[in-house]
């Protein structure tokens, strides 16, 4: 027996009407299987589900909320994000699509489509979704973030490291090879 809190049930709409929905989720990190997620406070997640235009289509609208620790990609330092973020999702049943002609392409606003063969959808599948779409593909503390010394891996936001310090004095000996070389040609 399905828990109607935590799930959308289409019979429901069919019968009643729109449904709301809220709910609030925890996650281990773990299963949302990005590993710039360092940690993951509680999702919450509302939903309205109602019935869409197309025959078995339903539309759910809504909006989620959560907070984590992500992993910088560059200085892999954790640093914390606020993600507030609203969702627009048409559901249409998988058989009807089977059905019609594969070849047909998507069009851009088909993009949101989810096919279901279950006439429920979870609240918190919804909740990980979403967490899962606001995660960038490459997390940044910063946008100027200095990352890591490649050489001896200090995190050059907080310490300048000896390393780079040399390649500058490295700089400084050329250029003053160049001038020497320069010097010895005027005295020719
Ligand atoms: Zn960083
Ligand atoms: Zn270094």
């Amino acid at each position: 027996m399905l828990d109607t809190r935590d799930f959308i049930v289409f019979d429901e709409i069919d019968k009643y009407g729109p449904q709301t929905l809220s709910g609030t989720y925890e996650f281990a990190p773990k299963e949302l299987e990005r590993e710039e997620l360092a940690a993951v406070g509680p999702v919450s997640i509302e939903a309205t589900a109602k019935k869409g235009e197309l025959a078995g289509e339903y539309l759910v609208d809504g909006t989620s909320r959560f907070t984590a620790d992500f992993t910088c990609s560059r200085c892999v330092e954790p640093y914390p994000f606020a993600n507030s973020s609203a969702f627009h999702l048409r559901f249409r049943p998988r058989l009807q699509v089977a059905q019609e002609n594969e070849e047909v392409e998507i069009a851009p606003e088909d993009l949101d489509v989810e096919f279901y063969t279950e006439r429920s959808i979870s609240l918190r599948d919804l909740a990980v979704e979403q967490v899962q779409l606001a995660i960038p593909m490459k997390p940044l503390c910063d946008e100027n973030c200095l990352g890591l010394c490649p050489k001896c891996g200090a995190n050059r936001n907080r310490e300048g490291c000896q390393c780079e310090a040399s390649v500058v004095d490295d700089r400084w000996g050329a250029l003053a090879g160049i001038r020497e070389q320069l010097a010895k040609k005027k005295d020719v």
